[in-house]
């Protein structure tokens, strides 16, 4: 098993720069989640991983061992790396053993070993008994599942993954999420995995990278970037937020044409303010703690199953809150919310906040 190590790649289609200079260094056995808008690069930089793409510039180590810099690209083949894409990319007409042993007769292995890894690829997923089915006799997921199992019979040293959920409804998309974790988690193998989606990102990753335009906008644990975005577009992409621009002063915040709220952030002048719809606390009496108590009235309320999606009016601007939907507020009720001064979070205007010292 390897780690991966990306230095300054930057790679260029043309007048396009699909990746300016990412910078990052996974360790052995850790999943990363390249996660990011359509078109910020995500796809380009796992296909440079892969081999598939020649660099601009920059390099690529797997291990200790340089695999691609400028003007020089071992092949992909060569790479050890095992590959699951949105299509699945199986043969229609093989089955399901026939088409997890395919690469590994390429390789020419012994006829022993490959019955040997085929079987524990389709045991690793879950697969077992299904070796002689036809994969078009398969369901969307467990022919996503045979793809997996392909991928890792090779036995490699990395598995990239570019939204290998996305061809799923929506259901099984949310199960396969955890699937893939785990199956992840039982082989340890190095993995770099490409979603537009930020709860599949939650989920899976150990640390999630986060790109736009080209660029890695910040990289952290799931809970550093839904707790502490440092930018806007982190705040804003990451989870559901409350956001408005105001002003900061000495403890205290100014929303925009709206109330003024004690917080904890050491921020001054233009801010955005960013807080978390859960993390809004109410209540149908004025709270005994009045640090940011605020009269409310429900705008909007809206029944998911799990939760309620509120939206309040609270002195000109509107807030939105989850609740248990056995806390249900009908729309035109009053009741007081209250916001912790901790879970308030400051960024300074159209630039980016200053890393704690
Ligand atoms: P993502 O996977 O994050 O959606 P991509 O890596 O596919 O983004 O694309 C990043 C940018 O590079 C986009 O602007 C895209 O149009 C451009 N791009 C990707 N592949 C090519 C290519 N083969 N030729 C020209 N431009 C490309
Ligand atoms: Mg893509």
């Amino acid at each position: 098993m390897s780690g991966l190590s990306i230095r300054k790649l930057y790679k260029a289609y043309g007048a396009v720069t699909a990746v300016k200079g990412v910078d990052l260094e996974i360790g052995e056995g850790e999943l990363v989640v390249l996660l990011g808008p359509s078109g910020c690069g995500k796809t380009t930089t796992l296909r440079c991983i892969a081999g598939l793409e020649d660099i601009t510039d920059g390099s690529i180590s797997i291990g200790d061992r340089v695999v691609s810099e400028k003007g020089r690209s071992l092949p992909p083949e060569q790479r050890e790396i095992g590959m699951v894409f949105q299509s699945y990319a199986i043969w229609p007409h093989m089955t399901v053993a026939e088409n997890v042993a395919f690469g590994l007769k390429l390789k020419n292995l012994p006829k022993p070993e490959i019955e040997s890894r085929v079987r524990s690829a389709l045991e690793l997923v879950g697969l077992t008994g299904y070796s002689s089915r036809h994969v078009s006799q398969l369901s969307g997921g467990q022919q996503q599942r045979v793809a997996l199992a392909r991928a890792m019979a090779l036995e490699p040293r990395i598995l990239l993954f570019d939204e290998p959920l996305s061809n799923l409804d929506a259901k099984l998309r949310e199960k396969m999420r955890f699937e893939l974790r785990q199956i992840q988690q039982r082989l340890g193998i190095t993995s770099v995995y490409v979603t537009h989606d930020q709860q599949e990102a939650m989920v899976i990753a150990d640390r999630i990278v986060l790109m736009r335009n080209g660029v890695i906008e910040q990289m952290g644990a799931p809970e550093d970037l839904y707790h502490r975005p440092k930018t806007l577009f982190a705040a804003e992409f990451v989870g559901l937020a409350n956001i408005y621009s105001g002003e900061a002063r000495g403890g205290e915040v100014r929303i925009a044409n709206g109330p003024v709220l004690k917080s904890s952030g050491a921020a001054s002048g233009a801010v955005d303010i960013v807080f978390r719809p859960e993390q809004v606390r109410v209540s149908s009496e004025q709270p005994a703690d009045a640090t940011n108590a605020l009269r409310a009235t429900v705008k909007e309320s809206y029944f998911l199953g799990n939760i309620e999606d509120l939206i309040l009016t609270v002195e000109g601007i509107d807030i939105r809150t989850q609740l248990s939907p056995a806390e249900h507020r009908a729309s035109g009720s009053s009741l007081w919310i209250s916001i912790p001064p901790e879970a308030i979070i400051l960024l300074p205007r159209g630039g980016q906040m200053e890393e704690a010292a």
